[in-house]
């Protein structure tokens, strides 16, 4: 599946906040946000309009999507499986995001950005349930459990470089074994709480 490979830390300009897309240097002062907090472009310091519902649910919307590094297509695909499960659509979506494989990579803090997480899946670093998956996109569930297969010392670069991010209560991880298992479904207040789901389902219900 194409992954977008440009610059990134326009994305968290655009938006007005830290997405936290390059890993360590999102927590040091040479974060793009912290120096230059307005959009990008030539445009960018121009006095703001009032931003419409559609202008608000359409940043909502592309918000989740950068902070999960998806392509709107991918992204349209989890909706729709969410519309079609019982409960709540902005949830479900949610859960589908939290649970990518490459997700609780980086929730387990053995990549420094969601984009060395899946880097690290395709490059074959995982077994789930002693079976090796490279695809960034598998859905963990409850009962689920990860193994980092034997490897070279990357994820020692990779967990101090992510020592800031406690693992959730959702999962368990053991640093000596490098293996975790996947304890439940995650709660909404254990994911992004900077992702505003109803305005997403607004966007895409229109
Ligand atoms: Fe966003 Fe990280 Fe770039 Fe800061 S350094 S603008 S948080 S991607």
């Amino acid at each position: 599946m194409a992954n977008y490979s440009g610059p990134v830390c326009r994305f968290c300009r655009r938006e007005g906040a830290k997405l936290y897309l390059k890993g360590e240097r999102c927590y040091t002062p040479k974060c793009a946000i912290e120096r230059r907090a307005f959009a990008p472009g030539m445009h960018g310091q121009a006095r703001k309009r009032k931003t419409s519902d559609y202008g608000i649910q359409l940043r909502a919307k592309q918000k989740a999507r950068r902070i999960y590094g998806l392509l709107e297509k991918q992204f349209r695909n989890y909706f729709d499986k969410a519309t079609n499960e019982p409960g709540v659509t902005g949830l479900n979506l949610l859960r589908h995001l939290e649970t990518r494989l490459d997700n609780v990579v980086y929730r387990l803090g053995l990549g420094a950005s969601r984009k060395q997480a899946r880097q690290l899946v395709t490059h074959r670093h995982f077994e789930v349930n002693g079976k090796l998956v490279n695809v960034p996109s598998y859905q963990v569930k409850p009962g689920d459990e990860l193994k980092v297969r034997p490897s070279n010392g990357v994820f020692d670069v990779a967990l101090d470089a992510s020592k800031v991010r406690p693992v959730p209560s959702w999962l368990s991880f053991n640093t000596d074994e490098k293996s975790a298992k996947v304890l439940a479904r995650p709660d909404r207040h254990e994911m992004e709480s900077g992702v505003e789901e109803q305005l997403i389902v607004e966007f895409y219900s229109r």
